[in-house]
């Protein structure tokens, strides 16, 4: 299990933006992580990832685990190596390197593993095999997510942090990216998945949590979320 305690970031020494958030992520599950922009989803994963420093956050309270094993003052790659990959918004891939060269980057932590990732890539999405050597930075957006689902996944993680993968995907897209995603969870990952997009986050995942200006304000069963009156007016626009 990932499990967060009572986490606190500052950024800029002063910044409060995660308040005190608990969560936790069961092996095996889809967990959806909902909030209007601002709200602390993106500072969640880097905190979880070690990736704060990059962005002068720091942790002041609270504690990430891994399995039970602290991981939160670790390095990023240390923490890739326990089995952690994220997929950053905005699908940066390499937009220079071909697509196997951008997965064989994100191979790296797994030398010995790379082939048969590559393979198992290629298998979840054939169109990244079929592009191969081109060039990265020529593929549409939806082939782009898939580049950096199939990179993430090219450690070998056990848990996959997931950051909007549906921000500026036609609907036809999101459902593709939805079932791929869920697809990989059967496979074994779990997935933490960060969403504007609730209705579909909602729809692969067992329980959801709703973060408002760094606080969980809603820890519920995916379903539940789905009927909630507030969420379906905030969220899902059926107000
Ligand atoms: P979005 O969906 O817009 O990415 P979010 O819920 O992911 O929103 P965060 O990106 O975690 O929210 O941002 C939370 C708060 O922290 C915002 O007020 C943001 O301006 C601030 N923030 C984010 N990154 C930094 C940084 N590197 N330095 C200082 N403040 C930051």
């Amino acid at each position: 299990m990932l499990a967060v305690r009572n986490l606190e970031v500052v950024y800029d020494d002063v910044m409060l933006v995660l308040r005190g958030v608990s969560l936790d992520v069961p092996a095996g599950s889809v967990v959806a992580l909902l909030g209007a922009n601002g709200a602390g989803k993106t500072t969640l994963l880097r905190a979880i990832s070690g990736l704060l420093g990059v962005h002068d956050g720091e942790v002041t309270k609270g504690e990430v685990t891994i399995d039970g094993e602290p991981v939160h003052a670790l390095r990023p790659a240390a923490i890739v190596r326990r089995g952690v990959s994220q997929v950053m918004e905005g699908r940066r891939v390499l937009a220079e390197l071909t697509v196997e060269e951008n997965l064989r980057v994100g191979g790296h932590t797994r030398p010995r593993e790379i082939a048969a990732n590559l393979e198992r890539v290629f298998a979840l999405f054939p169109v990244l095999a079929e592009r191969r050597h081109g060039v990265a930075g020529y593929l549409s957006g939806g082939e782009q997510q898939m580049l950096a689902l199939g990179r993430a996944l090219m450690a070998s993680p056990r848990y996959l942090l997931l950051d909007e993968p549906s921000l500026g995907l036609a609907p036809a897209l999101v459902r593709r990216i939805r079932d791929l995603i869920a697809e990989i969870n059967r496979q074994g990952v779990t997935v933490l998945l960060v969403e504007q997009n609730a209705r579909m986050a909602l729809s692969i995942a067992s329980h959801g949590y709703v973060l408002e200006t760094g606080r969980v304000v809603m820890d519920k069963p995916a379903g539940e979320l789905l009927r909630d009156e507030d969420i379906r007016e905030f969220y899902l626009g059926l107000g």
